[in-house]
């Protein structure tokens, strides 16, 4: 790809009218980055691919402004997934429906789905209203590496290569959406743990199911995900760690004085904000392995299980 001169912006305007002119920006949501391109810009999205490095049948998650944007998308949505969305929608869920003929294979690998949101961040929300058509985007971060959950990050995998950031300074929940299968509503099934923990899509939906090793259900899963160049290493406690050199670690209690940098969180949610973050960190100074605590298995404890065992891995 030919190197471009990367604005870092606040201005949604400005953002928006690269999307006009077809070209690819990078902008904030609740989650993390994501790299956007107007849905009916065939240009736009191969552009994604191709500056993502991600595999074509990895399909695309479609970002609307409000409800009304649903229905040239998404068709013959059963009660559950209705439910799914009075409760949860603006916010970290995205939906896997029966998609309309229009949607290009681009964006849906050919599924005939569509994966749908509505992020909640303002930014993100102005940026789609002033574009005034959905948006196709994955994750600002090179395939199989953490999603950016700051400007800086994406800067780090795209400068260059696409012309605009839109800072929004850090994203809030710092994983990825959750992604919940609703084609059939007897059927409600979870294809990837995210930011909104199990147990509260389980009070809207009781008989839902984790199954999120559904490798044909939803084709992302079947690539590395989620690794910094650091090797990751998952422990139960921090007295497991017996080498300290090019050592860091994140977790609940403090390790051994010798582990130079370390990250004490006391949350799964404080977890969730800060491990990509930190993974990047220790990729920049150089660290080697980085040691991780393992959270308790229940919500958002779940999430970053998953996660930790992406990461851990390759
Ligand atoms: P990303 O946006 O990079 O966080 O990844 C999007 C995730 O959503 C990947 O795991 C995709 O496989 C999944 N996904 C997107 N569209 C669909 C779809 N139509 N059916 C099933 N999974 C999907
Ligand atoms: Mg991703």
């Amino acid at each position: 790809m030919a190197k471009m001169h990367t604005l870092l912006t606040l201005s949604v305007r400005s953002a928006a009218e690269f999307l006009n002119k077809q070209e690819i920006i990078a902008f904030p949501t609740e989650t993390v980055y994501g790299l956007a391109g107007r849905i009916d810009s065939e240009k736009a999205l191969n552009k994604i691919f191709q500056a993502k490095g991600r595999p074509a049948d990895n399909p695309l998650i479609v970002h609307i402004y409000c409800f009304e944007q649903l229905s040239g998308l998404a068709e013959n949505l059963n009660p559950n997934a209705l439910k799914l969305i009075e409760n949860f929608w603006p916010g970290p869920l995205t939906l896997i429906l029966e998609g309309t003929k229009q949607i290009s294979p681009l964006i849906n690998a050919g599924l005939g789905t569509i994966a749908v949101r509505q992020p909640k961040h303002q930014m993100a929300l102005e940026l789609i209203e002033e574009v005034g058509i959905p948006l196709a985007a994955p994750s600002a971060n090179l395939s199989g590496k953490p999603s950016g959950t700051l400007a800086k990050h994406i800067l780090e995998d795209f400068d260059g290569l696409i012309p605009c950031i839109l800072d929004g300074g850090a994203t809030i929940h710092g994983l990825e959406s959750t992604v919940v299968n609703c084609q059939k509503p007897e059927e409600i099934n979870i294809l990837r743990l995210g930011s909104i923990p199990f147990e509260a899509l389980q009070e809207v939906i009781p008989n839902i199911k984790i199954n999120n090793n559904n490798k044909s259900a939803s084709p992302g899963l079947k690539y590395k995900h989620y690794a910094p160049r650091a090797q990751v290493q998952l422990i139960n406690c921090p007295k497991e760690i017996n080498s300290f050199f090019e050592c860091a670690y994140i977790g609940f209690e403090p390790a051994h004085q010798n582990i130079q940098k370390q990250k004490i969180i006391n949350s799964n949610e404080l977890y969730a904000a800060v491990l990509f973050a930190f993974f990047r960190e220790c990729d920049e100074m150089g660290f080697k392995t980085i040691f991780c605590q393992m959270p308790q298995p229940s919500g958002l404890g779940l999430t970053l299980i998953d996660r930790l065992l992406k990461a851990s891995s390759h």
